[in-house]
This record gives C-alpha cells, structure tokens and sequence, in this order.
C-alpha cells in the first residue's frame, strides 16, 4: 500500500516513512491510495475473531512493508486484558434493545484514545528499532491526547516525551495521571500559560526546521495516519457484536454515534464504511463549539478563532478547526488534490468555504452516510441524568454528547451505537454537578492522585524550552 498527500504532493511512499512523519511535506495530510473491500463474506469469516485477530485483517493491507509475523506480534503486545481491562478489548454493551454503548475507554488512562495510541506506541518503538533513529514527541495538551500519548511512550526504547501542558488548568485527575509518571523518557512540562500558548510553543519550535532536524523532534497529534487506521477495527468489532446480539432477522446496517472534536474517531468510522462495513449513518456529535455540526447541516465550514472557542463540560471536544476533516473533504471531492488545495488555500485566505451550492454536496449524507447534531452544558448534564437513570450507568460528559445527539437520528430496526469516548471519572465535577455523586476508580486501578509527582515548570519562553530539550537530549547516553 502507497500513501499520498490530500494536496497532491507528496511522492508515493510506504507506511513505515509515513508513520513517523507528520504532515505531508505540502502541508496536507496523509491518505492511502485505496480503501481495501471488506466484502460480506470475509466479514461473516470474521465473526468470532478475537480483537487482536481482528485488528490483523483490518490493518494487514494497510501495513505490508512488515512481515505479517510482526504486525501480528506487536498488535498481540498492544491488544491485551492486562492493558484494556477484558480480552474484548472494546466490549459492546446493550443499553436496550437498538441502543448500544461502545466502550472504548478502559485503557490505561480511560479514554478512546489508548486504543489507537497504545499501538502507535509499539509501531514507533519498533520502527525506531528497525531503523536504528531516535524520536523526540513534542506535543501540547489540554488533557486527553498527552496522557495517552505519555502511557503508550512511557519506557519505550528510541522515544522521550516532550509534553508541554497549562500548569493549573487540566482537571485534577488528569493532572495526576501525566504528572505522576515516573519514567526516565517522559518529560512534563507545566508551563504558566493556557493551552493555546503551549501549542503557539510546540509550534514554533517545529518550524525551526534545522533544530527540528538535529534533536530529531517529532509528534503524536491527531493527525497521524496509524491513529486514525488503529481505529477502525473497534468499529468492525462493534458491528459484528450488535448484530450477532441483535438476532437473526435483524437488518444488517447500523448506525454510530461519535462525540466528535478532531474528526479523526469519526474519520475511522467513514473508512470503515468505505471499505464496505455496513453503516448506515455516522453522526457526528458536537458540543457548543459546533464547526463540524454547522457544516454537516448547512454546507459550511468556518474555523472558529481561539477567542472563540468556548471552554465547555466536554473539553476534549473543544476545538476551532476540525485537523482530520481534510481527509473527508479528500474522499469527496474523488480524491481530487487540487480541488483540496484551492479550498484549503480559500479557508486561509477566509477563514471559511461552503460547498452547499456544489452539485455533489448531497452526497456528503446520502452517498457518504454523515449526518450531525450540537449538544450543550444543560442536555449533556440531563443525558447523563437518563442514562443513570434507565440503566444504572454512569456516562462522561462527551460520551453524553454523542448520545444526545444520536436521539434524533435512531431509526427503528438499525442499531444505534454510542461510542464511549472517556469514564465519568475523569470528569467527576460534572457528574457531581448532574447527580450529586463522585464516580469511583474502575476496580483495581490506583487513584493516580496519590502517586508521587514530577514535572518541570517553565515560563512560557521559547529559548527555555529549546534549552530544556537540547539539556536532554544531548545529556542522556541512551
Ligand atoms: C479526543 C476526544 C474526543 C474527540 O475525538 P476526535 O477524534 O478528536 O474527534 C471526544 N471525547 C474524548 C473524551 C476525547 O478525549
């Protein structure tokens, strides 16, 4: 399999080169060449596979510059009930008959994101490995992405962590659960500022290309190809779970539901269904900060400025400018470069373009499946209110999104399936906040709060933080 850039430039090459690169030299993103056709048969052969299996099939046509020998070796060292909690990995759970709940958040640090990052986790070590180089992750984070990114890196060899995060702003939980990493590849930078100035930082040192270069400095954002791809098997998973727990007469498609920021979980779900799963519909839900909501609606996508962005009670969604939605916009145009090129030259320019006039802009629901809905503060506590309610489970706040949301587009006889993107735990104040009550630790998981801590704190400064890493870098015989 060859990947290419949305815009067009970027000479086919294989996964290994696109896995530890970022963005396209062209400054697009990475798309393979093709979507490889899961048909109905190969599909009823799946059934009763176990995750690890199942992750092997979905992801082999994907990654052929490995032996399969080892693809399956590191999916087996990733996918495991030490890690995730169950041999399922991402148990489906009937909340009733045509509601699902998709659990994908029993990782180490409870949410989505450990099931894609635990796996890029052991494809970097090993390609690092293979390729005998070193990598620096340099990242910012408002909570969810640098913890999972810290607890997939943490001991890997060839790795360190670079993780720059708003000293004083992240829940106390999630504090906790990056600070208290102990291992000597990890680094916590707290820095006195908000998260829009952390990532200005990660920034600016990336676009020093010589000192990127020389401290081999490198990212885990969104964006990268194998998170995205990782996540398609938990869609095919869940398929075949409801529709074996749906019985016989039942109609084959279903419908996901996917609290949505980044577009990269719903990414996952659109090649799933391109590579032919039966999906219906995806729905993408959002909260108040609702780019994706209004363009699934009306056509139009308008970035939002960091000053308008709104801090809400799902954090992790909010975000200004969708980064995977390029790779969508690639698939529907018929992977048409230069049309990606002159919109994304026209979002610069405008801050925004509108594709409801475009002939083809109807297929983006009907050919495409994607439909959409904006949650806020008031729905999303009420939701997990229900949901405790009629059936004694406790949601988070995201979660609680994409199911309020999902209300309006289920359909009697296709399963709907709510993706569980994080625990209640992590956002405990809203719980409290809706019902009165703290959410406990998953049984036998240690409360990260009473872990010793370390961290370094940093004035936001430029030349400190480039200071700070070279100190590293050059400093470890490793
Ligand atoms: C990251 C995150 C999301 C958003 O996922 P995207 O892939 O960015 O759309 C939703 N919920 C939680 C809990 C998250 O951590």
């Amino acid at each position: 399999m060859q990947y290419r850039s949305t815009r067009g430039g970027l000479s086919p090459c294989g996964f290994e080169d696109i896995l530890l690169g970022g963005l396209a030299p062209d400054g697009g993103l990475v798309v393979p060449e093709r979507y490889p056709q899961i048909t109905p048969e190969t599909l009823q052969s799946w059934r009763g596979k176990s995750y690890p299996e199942l992750a092997f099939e979905v992801l082999r046509p994907f990654i052929d510059c490995w032996p399969e020998t080892t693809l399956q070796a590191l999916i087996a060292k990733t996918y495991t009930r030490q890690v995730f909690g169950s041999a399922e990995i991402t148990p489906l759970r009937q909340l009733e008959p045509g509601l699902f709940l998709l659990e994908l958040s029993n990782g180490p640090t409870l949410a989505f994101k450990d099931v894609a990052m635990q796996l890029l986790g052991n494809f970097f070590e090993h390609a690092l490995l293979r390729r005998n180089r070193q990598l620096n992750v340099l990242g910012a984070t408002s909570g969810d992405t640098g913890s999972a990114a810290e607890h997939a890196l943490r001991g890997k060899r060839g790795v360190r962590v670079f993780m720059l995060s708003p000293h004083g702003r992240m829940s106390a939980f999630q504090t906790a659960q990056m600070y208290s990493l102990l291992d000597a590849n990890i680094f916590n930078i707290a820095l006195d500022g908000v998260f829009d100035e952390a990532q200005d930082l990660v920034k600016a040192v990336s676009a020093d290309l010589e000192f990127k270069r020389r401290y081999a400095i490198g990212t885990v954002n969104s964006i990268n190809w194998a998170r995205v791809l990782a996540q398609v098997v938990y869609y095919v998973k869940a398929y075949l779970a409801a529709t074996q727990a749906e019985g016989e007469q039942t109609p084959q498609e279903v419908t996901f539901s996917v609290p949505s920021g980044n577009f990269g979980n719903v990414l996952a779900g659109h090649i799933a269904r391109q590579m032919g799963l039966p999906i219906r519909r995806l729905v993408v839900a959002t909260n108040e900060n609702n780019v994706l909501d209004e363009f699934f609606r009306t056509g139009r996508y308008r970035v939002r400025a960091p000053r308008e962005t709104r801090a809400t009670s799902s954090p992790s969604m909010d975000i200004s400018k969708a980064s995977n939605f390029e790779r969508f916009i690639y698939d529907w145009t018929g992977a048409d470069a230069q049309r990606v090129c002159a919109l994304w030259t026209q979002l610069e320019r405008e801050g925004s373009f509108d594709l409801a006039a475009d002939p083809c802009w109807p297929q983006v629901r009907g050919k495409f499946g994607f439909v959409s809905g904006a949650s806020n503060h008031a729905l999303r506590l009420q939701t997990i209110r229900e949901v405790h309610a009629r059936y004694g489970r406790l949601v988070d706040t995201h979660t609680a999104d994409g199911i309020a949301v999902a209300q309006a587009w289920r359909e009697p006889g296709v399963a709907m399936i709510c993706l569980e993107t994080a625990q209640a735990v992590k956002f405990s104040e809203s719980i409290h906040e809706a019902l009165g009550i703290l959410p406990s630790l998953p049984a036998g998981m240690a409360d990260p709060a009473l872990r010793a801590q370390r961290f370094y704190r940093m004035p936001r400064d430029l030349g400190l933080l480039r200071h700070y890493i070279q100190a590293q870098v050059e400093g470890a015989a490793c």
